[in-house]
């Protein structure tokens, strides 16, 4: 395949690793660095062919600079796959391959846990490479992301309510919560604790029986939860769940919730404009994992990381007056908002300090 005419001008390196021995292929996709290192989790899924496992760690590499730029951090973007049936494939001396692999980009590229890899395999990994984040707690890591992230859900919920009903609360609300999986579940315990009247769903019934007996929440079948009569549709599940067929089915004044990728197409985003419905764009909002996370790489501290997760808040209110302000829907806001960050930082790293002050200087203490 015509490897470039893949990568058009925008990316900046893409590194093909090969272990024959253990069976590693892996790609791994920087596609920007202009903010800083590039982070982004490590997909382990039996791609395919080699073109799909490209064009997915393109796209998810570049999505990775637009989270991080608009959640004010100092990381580029990037991602990394390897392929293959992590069942059948995954072994010690092949995560320790790409970490020897990883280390070799010297930290251009800082990886974390994503589809087909846990903890474990990142503390596997750290023992060949330092640019590993979403390690154990007692190697420095942050722990599970899920409770950071639905608490920046919550969060980015509140800058909503404010930008529907200009009320600073969602007590009294109705919540359709798609999905209490690891991230549901603990956004839905904030909302109750808010006073907010909360419908799930989820595929699982032994998960959708530990959400009503945890908290005592009404349900709702999983293929219609999207059209039930609520204020707030929280997506935390797939993505793709905003899409033709679902779009006139909504019955919500708001959309925010955690999953990834929830507009099927980017057009969705100008849809729900069109409706009227405030959307929170999925890798603001969700962006509470990668904060704590980035904050490994200052030796983890989790006030700190909950205090940088508050931003949210005010980022997606500033998301919402760019939208306001130049009559765009919210995601092409989003994309504007991140977009000037990374052109206007990064025209600043231009300067030449004596010394070089580069972006390396984010690990505390170097
Ligand atoms: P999870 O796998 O723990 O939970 C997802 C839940 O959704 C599961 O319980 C699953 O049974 C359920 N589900 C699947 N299909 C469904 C459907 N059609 N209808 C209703 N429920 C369905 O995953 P998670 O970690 O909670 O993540 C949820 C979403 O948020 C994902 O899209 C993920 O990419 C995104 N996200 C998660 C984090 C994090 O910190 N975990 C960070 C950013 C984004």
């Amino acid at each position: 395949m015509a490897v470039f005419d893949s990568l058009d001008s925008e990316y900046e390196q893409v590194v093909f690793f090969h272990d024959p021995p253990t069976g590693l292929r892996a790609i791994v996709a920087i596609h920007s660095t202009t903010l800083g290192p590039s982070l982004g989790g490590t997909r382990f899924y039996p791609f395919p062919s080699e073109e799909e496992a490209l064009r997915d760690v393109l796209r998810l590499a570049r999505g990775m600079t637009y989270k991080a730029a608009a959640a004010g951090l100092d990381l580029g973007g990037g991602k990394a796959v390897i392929i293959g049936d992590p069942k059948r494939i995954k072994s010690e001396e092949l995560l320790r391959a790409y970490g020897r692999f990883i280390e070799t980009l010297g930290g251009r590229y800082i990886t974390a846990e994503d589809i087909g890899t846990n903890r474990d395999d990142m503390d596997v990994i750290r023992r060949e490479t330092r640019y590993v984040t979403g390690v154990a707690p007692e190697l420095g890591g942050s722990g599970d992301p899920s409770p950071v992230t639905a608490y920046g859900v919550f969060l980015g919920m509140k800058a909503c309510a404010e930008e529907a009903w200009q009320e600073h609360t969602i007590e009294g609300r109705t919540v359709a919560v798609q999905g209490v999986g690891k991230v549901g579940y603990h956004l839905v315990k904030h909302l109750v604790e808010a006073g907010a009247n909360v419908v799930v769903s989820d595929v699982d019934v032994d998960t959708v029986a530990r959400a009503v007996r945890d908290f005592g929440v009404e349900t709702a079948d999983p293929d219609k939860i999207h059209a039930e009569e609520c204020d707030i549709f929280a997506p935390c599940a797939l993505g793709g769940v905003i899409r033709d067929d679902t779009i006139p089915e909504l019955k919500c004044t708001v959309v925010a919730g955690s999953a990834n990728n929830q507009l099927e197409r980017p057009e969705h985003g100008e849809a729900l404009a069109e409706l009227g419905i405030v959307y929170a764009p999925d890798y603001v909002i969700n962006a509470g994992g990668l904060i704590n996370v980035s904050d490994e790489l200052q030796g983890y501290n989790p006030e700190r990381a909950k205090t940088r997760v508050e931003s949210i808040y005010r980022t997606l209110r500033e998301i919402f007056h760019v939208a306001r302000d130049r009559h765009i829907s919210t995601s092409a806001a989003a994309d504007a908002f991140a977009g000037e960050r990374i052109g206007k930082i990064g025209r600043v790293r231009l300067y030449w300090v004596p010394g070089g002050r580069g972006w390396t200087k984010i690990w505390g203490k170097g």
